[in-house]
């Protein structure tokens, strides 16, 4: 045999063993042997010589055998580049014949070797011949007969003998597994994991430990050093006696556990040096591959043999510890640490998850809109969902969608689904922010919103009370209470986040409306607030009536008077932001919504607010058609209503100024900023600025207090961008809203789009939402004319993202390459966007 033959080779310290040529298993057996670890004979055919035999060349099989001696028993088992791409089912005991079993009879007892023939019989049968398993239904188990019964039945379905020879068994089963791989499930199964369409498989074929055996302790098992789900130290893992690969995994087995075990007996008290040496080598592989591995072993007559070592399998959470534990130790650097948890894994470890072992009874789906998930009773009211929290109870809100009105009710619940909307619809928007979990568009659970029910495609209906679990994470609706694992914010969690530090070059600040959201976003470490909604302020009940004076009022001097009693409330607002940022940037945007979105819409609140404004009820409801709007989102709002009804903004820059001196005394300087929501013109801009002016300059007066702040602009508007050139000089920074900037591009209702988005990116017409991950081509253009033409007008403007793409990490690549300041998320994705952002940089 050629041993420097890439093609076929026998595994050995120096062998050309590649993950690129041969997969990772081979490169991983060849590290076992360099490591002097007692691996089995193993030689490793490269995707070459796979590929050529699923054409149908096989290499010469005497030269393929020479390394195993006279009659061998052999195992195939795959060896693709990344193991999560799956591959074939290993296939033992190769090698199998007449000749071996009465060998093996008197070796390791009559039942264990005709145990072993018959397994084989089958194997080879079902899936290298691809024989119908139920042929062996009826045989009998054992005895004499047994071996004959199952070699009868393969001649009859073959019409040929059972082969005898270890080449043509090999041959046969190399074939199979070569040919697998190439089907269209295999195939599609592992492209969906990332897989390219021509990846290639290797496959390794090593001499069997058997495991069986009655000259010593004979068996099988796994051991790893820490748990897959915490990724804690601990010995975990199973061993079963007279057994062979991963019989000790089977549910139904009669397994040990490895270390000492207060639940039952372990290999520790059965076999101690055996396992003492096989803690010492997972400990060295630890160390020299720089991994958890899981091992998996074979003990025959008492001694250890090595087989394979897997990648531990691991939770999000584990991941993370895996890491941390691994840079501490100086195992691998922390910037390597770093590299080796998908930033998307964070997202999972701060909210409580779906059990991913508990039984799912699934009643529908939709658009996961916020990871985390939540138990509760349904009800259809936000105003349910507060008398729920009053009584105790945790409540999932059901809404078609939500609009401000719901904000009470999202902050009672427990988790809120709706019929409608798409990733940056209100009720996503604002689940993210609060850490709820969120389902959107859940449009297969029919909705009766009169009835208060909902029902399932299987014909169940759930009515107000009944008990449903929300999966925001999957975007799945389950039935009844399922297992949930708690969120994990543990040390190992604290550090990666405080390396992340070290190595983050683009600033990460968070979106937060509240002081609540401005907590989590300390608490995150976030490096300001990149956006604060003012709107989310104006729904507290107590407030929302005075919202609605303001807006029903004929005369600036009656709008003056609402907005003075609003005026204290806006500037506690603040100061608390200021005083929980201690210092850092607050970014607060001005009114945005329209204002129709204040008021009610049905008779009764119509009814209601007649009473409370002491007007004729047919003077309400014509003053509320005559503010409502057909396209609301392309209508009166954001700095239009800045210009038209100015006295808002005049109270929000007062507000906003007065907490600046407020908080500046008895804390560190505050300098705010302040933005413009939807600018489309210039002039738009030189408006607002000279009020927002005026108003500094007053309170100043007033208050003979010197402060200074910042005035920009979003950037929502496709204008906005091609213009920012004249904008620029007027603005301190420019901050791309790109939940509105994707609905104007595409000229798509980010409301409604959920409808069809799935259906859109099924066929592949947009490659993903696009209010989900940033349309780099057109939408990215639009940032990148922007951003060029507002910097070439002012160099020192500040550029930053406050849409809802500014936690995801393409869209953190594309503003780091585009030169951004900032990118600002909900401050839940604030750990998320930093770990992405470090890893850009490492
Ligand atoms: C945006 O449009 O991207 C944005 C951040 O503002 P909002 O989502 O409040 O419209
Ligand atoms: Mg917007």
């Amino acid at each position: 045999m050629q041993h420097q033959d890439p093609y076929i080779t026998l595994i050995s310290e120096t062998a050309p063993v590649a993950t690129s040529t041969h997969g990772g298993r081979a490169k991983c057996l060849q590290r076992l042997v360099r490591l002097s670890l007692p691996v089995p004979q193993t030689v490793a055919l490269s995707f070459k010589a796979v590929n050529d035999i699923a054409e149908g060349r096989l290499p010469p099989m005497a030269e393929l055998l020479e390394p195993f001696g006279e009659n061998p028993l052999l195992c195939v088992r795959p060896s693709s580049e990344d193991p999560d791409w799956g591959g074939p089912s290993a296939v033992l005991n190769i090698g199998m014949n007449d000749a071996t079993h009465a060998r093996l009879s008197a070796q390791i007892g009559e039942t264990a070797a005709l145990a072993l023939y018959k397994s084989f019989i089958r194997t080879y049968s079902v899936h290298v011949e691809r024989l119908d398993p139920d042929m062996f239904e009826d045989l009998p188990a054992s005895g004499p007969e047994a071996l004959s019964e199952a070699l009868r039945a393969y001649r009859e379905e073959t019409e040929e003998e059972f082969p005898q020879d270890a080449g043509v068994q090999l041959s046969a089963v190399l074939k199979s597994m070569a040919r697998a791989w190439r089907g269209t499930t295999a195939r599609l199964l592992r492209q969906a994991k990332g897989a390219p369409a021509d990846a290639g498989l290797g496959l390794v074929v090593q001499e069997m430990a058997l495991g069986l055996g009655n000259e010593g302790e004979c068996g099988s098992g796994v051991m790893q050093l820490v748990s897959s789900s915490t990724g804690l130290p601990r010995i975990t893992g199973r061993y079963l006696s007279q057994s062979q690969h991963r019989e000790a995994l089977r549910e139904d087995s009669r397994s040990l556990y490895l270390a000492r075990d207060e639940r039952g007996p372990s290999l520790e008290e059965l076999e101690p040096e055996a396992y003492a040496r096989l803690v010492e080598y997972c400990e060295l592989m630890r160390f020299r591959l720089r991994e958890e591995m899981q091992t998996e072993f074979t003990i025959e007559n008492g001694n250890v043999h090595v087989l394979d070592a897997l990648r531990v399998s691991r939770s999000s959470r584990a991941a993370v510890r895996i890491a941390v534990a691994l840079a501490e130790d100086g195992v691998i650097p922390r910037d390597e640490a770093l590299c080796r948890v998908d930033p998307r894994a964070l997202n999972e470890m701060l909210h409580r998850q779906v059990d991913p072992s508990a039984e799912r009874d699934l009643l529908g789906s939709g658009i996961a809109a916020s990871p985390g998930a939540a138990t509760g009773r349904l009800v259809f009211s936000a105003a349910a969902a507060q008398a729920a929290k009053a009584r105790g109870e945790a409540s999932i809100l059901v809404r078609r969608e939500t609009g401000p009105e719901d904000i009470r009710g999202m902050h009672a619940a427990a988790a809120v689904m709706t019929e409608r909307g798409g990733i940056t619809s209100h009720a996503a928007v604002i689940g993210r922010g609060l850490g709820l979990p969120c389902v959107v568009s859940c449009s297969g659970l029919g909705f009766d919103m009169k009835l208060e029910r909902l029902k399932a495609a299987d014909g169940r209906v759930l009515k107000a009370g009944d008990i449903v679990t929300v999966d925001g994470t999957n975007g799945a609706i389950l039935a009844g209470e399922t297992p949930l694992i708690e969120a994990a914010r543990d040390d190992a969690f604290q550090s990666m986040m405080s390396w992340a530090w070290d190595y983050c070059d683009i600033g990460i600040r968070a979106n937060a409306d509240t002081p609540a959201d401005a907590e989590v976003a300390r608490r995150f470490d976030a490096q300001g607030i990149g956006l604060c909604r003012t709107e989310h302020m104006f729904f507290d009940p107590g407030r929302l009536t005075v919202m609605r004076e303001m807006i029903f009022a004929d005369a600036p001097a009656d709008r003056r008077t609402a907005l003075d009693r609003l005026l204290p409330m806006q500037r506690a607002d603040f100061t608390e932001l200021f005083r929980i940022m201690q210092g850092k940037p607050v970014c607060i945007r001005l009114f945005d919504p329209p204002l129709h979105e204040f008021l009610p819409s049905d008779r009764a609140g119509l009814r209601e607010l007649a009473e409370a404004l002491s007007l004729p009820l047919s003077d309400v409801t014509r003053r509320v058609e005559a503010l409502s709007e057909y396209n609301p989102m392309l209508g009166m709002r954001g700095v239009r209503l800045g210009i038209t009804v100015p006295e808002i903004y005049e109270m929000q820059a007062r507000a906003i100024f007065e907490a600046t001196i407020e908080a500046s005394r008895d804390g560190a300087p505050v300098v705010p900023e302040i933005m413009i929501p939807l600018v489309s013109a210039k002039r738009e801009v030189e408006m607002v600025k000279t009020r927002v002016d005026a108003v500094a300059a007053a309170v100043r007066n007033e208050t003979g207090k010197n402060f200074t702040y910042r005035l920009g602009v979003m950037v929502e508007t496709p204008r906005a961008a091609l213009r920012a050139g004249e904008i620029a000089p007027h603005a301190a920074f420019l901050s791309f809203g790109t939940n509105d900037l994707t609905q104007m591009t595409y000229g798509l209702s980010r409301d409604d789009a959920g409808k069809f988005m799935s259906a859109y990116v099924k066929q592949g017409v947009f490659p993903e939402d696009p209010f989900h991950t940033l349309d780099t081509d057109g939408v990215g253009e639009l940032l990148m004319i922007g951003a060029e033409r507002g910097r070439a007008a002012r160099p020192d403007l500040i550029l930053s993202i406050c849409g809802e793409h500014g936690g995801n990490a393409e869209s953190i690549a594309f503003c780091r390459d585009a030169g951004f300041d900032y990118v600002s998320c909900s401050p839940f994705r604030v750990p998320v966007a930093r770990l992405a952002a470090a890893q850009l940089r490492i």
